[in-house]
């Protein structure tokens, strides 16, 4: 069972948009009272009350304001939680020192853990007697468990419904794909497929620029500033949409299309540290692409290996697996000094990470090693410095590369020529997939199958 959001939009009326201002404003002044009590109490006594205690001391703060009796108490102890797990995220380094919320800050939020009811097309929530006008967009899927309330910084209300949901498996297509992302082409496929990058922030700059501009003439605290700063809010969350719209259209047609999806796995934060390139690898989502692939794949049955960082996918020469050392980011093409191939850059890639993928797929299979993270992908082996040292081989691993480089190349022909599906009749056991994604065993075994049976192995 997977957890997935489902976000609408609502449209309350003139009082009920009143209401939710207050909700935003008391969990607010909660999450901040209780990050000022934390740091003061650090400050003098060394230690730094936990959230129970905290939750003890909403009370007693309730009594101090009654205005915060009018919201809905869960949502005031949520706040009061969510600024534990904000601690929480700080000291187990995975974010920044919790900071305190801004009334002006555009972005506001509050959530309801329970006692809340959708009907289709109205919400009901505590403390609200009438219920919010929403347009449910699509099903829910499965049981929600709770949602939260959010308003953007154009004015928009929206409302993220979590909830339970199963992944429906899709038919298996007896397809695999090497992926490699990059900023002059979002995606090159090694089925000679390409998604251009339509850099939709580059094209906003210009409107983006005067906007802001005419905002930083405004007066202060002004009519025409908050006219002049929803139009900047507008323009921002336009580009937002379409992004998130063109990578949603593509990962769903990569998940649809194949069964396995070879994948670098790039660190795009630190890749978005160059000064050079992070603007324009900003603008192309390609982090938020590959978290779609995932749990769309994950949702549909396909399986994703995700290959080292560290792997050479464009210095490597496709066909004969030699290093290309001097290839610099300028070269959009180069031919092999060994075999003399012309490579297009980012093909070759492509093609490298499909063929290192199915080898790591066999590879990982043989030990079955489940990842927990995510269950239905796995790093794949660090192939890039063991091909590009040698020396450092044994010679029994050398003599186990060159066995796999041969069958490696017969089983991307067999692939590619449609024959799963045919050959191993595990493909069709489908109750026997469901089942085992149940017990929680490494997804659906679909692949491995079909791999471990063509080579003899099982
Ligand atoms: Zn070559």
């Amino acid at each position: 069972m997977t957890l997935r959001g489902r976000k609408f939009r609502l449209y309350p009326t003139a009082e009920q948009a009143v209401f939710l201002e207050r909700h935003f404003g008391c969990t607010r002044k909660v999450y901040n009272h209780f990050l000022e009590v934390r740091e003061k109490t650090y400050k003098e006594t060394g230690k730094s009350p936990s959230t129970l205690e905290c939750k003890r001391r909403l009370v007693e703060f309730k009594e101090q304001f009654p205005f915060l009796k009018e919201m809905n108490s869960q949502s005031l102890q949520r706040s009061v939680l969510d600024l534990g797990k904000a601690y929480d995220r700080f000291f187990t380094k995975l974010g920044k020192y919790p900071r305190f919320k801004s009334k002006k800050n555009g972005h506001q939020s509050f959530s309801v853990p329970q006692n809340f009811r959708l009907t289709g097309n109205k919400l009901f929530i505590p403390k609200l007697k009438t219920g919010i006008p929403m347009v449910q967009h699509r099903p829910l899927g499965g049981p929600s468990k709770s949602l939260t309330i959010s308003k953007t910084p154009s004015g928009k209300y929206f409302v993220s419904v979590l909830c339970e949901a199963e992944g429906k498996p899709h038919k298996i297509v007896d397809k695999v794909v090497g992926l490699d992302g990059g900023i002059k082409t979002l995606l090159k496929s090694s089925d000679g497929k390409h998604t251009p990058n339509p850099r939709f922030m580059k094209h906003a700059r210009k409107s983006l620029a005067r906007a802001q501009r005419s905002l930083s003439r405004k007066r202060k605290d002004g009519k025409n500033r908050a006219k002049a700063k929803l139009r900047v809010a507008r323009l921002h969350e336009h580009v937002a949409n379409q992004r998130r719209d063109y990578l949603h259209k593509t990962s769903r047609r990569v998940v649809d299309d194949n069964q396995v999806i070879c994948l670098e796995d790039l660190f795009v934060a630190g890749m978005m540290r160059n000064h050079c390139l992070g603007a324009a690898l900003a603008d192309t989502g390609l982090g938020e692409l590959k978290r779609q692939v995932l749990y769309k794949a994950s949702d549909a049955g396909r399986r994703v290996v995700e290959l080292s960082r560290w792997y050479a996918s464009s210095k490597t020469c496709s066909v004969c697996k030699c290093v290309n050392h001097s290839l610099t980011l300028s070269d959009r093409t180069w031919t092999c000094a060994n075999c003399g191939v012309l490579h297009d850059r980012d093909d070759n890639a492509a093609q490298n990470l499909k063929q290192e993928g199915i080898a790591g797929l066999r590879e990982n299979l043989k030990v079955s090693k489940p990842s927990k993270r995510l269950p239905l992908s796995f790093k794949g082996r660090r192939t890039g410095a063991a091909l590009s040292s040698p020396a450092r081989e044994t010679a029994s691993t050398q003599h186990t590369r060159a066995e796999q480089a041969g069958s490696l190349k017969q089983e991307a022909i067999r692939v590619s020529s449609n024959v799963w599906g045919s050959e191993c009749p595990a493909f069709q056991c489908r109750e026997d997939v469901t089942e085992g994604n149940k017990r929680g065993l490494l997804g659906p075994p679909l692949i491995e199958r079909g791999v471990l049976s063509w080579n003899g192995k099982k």
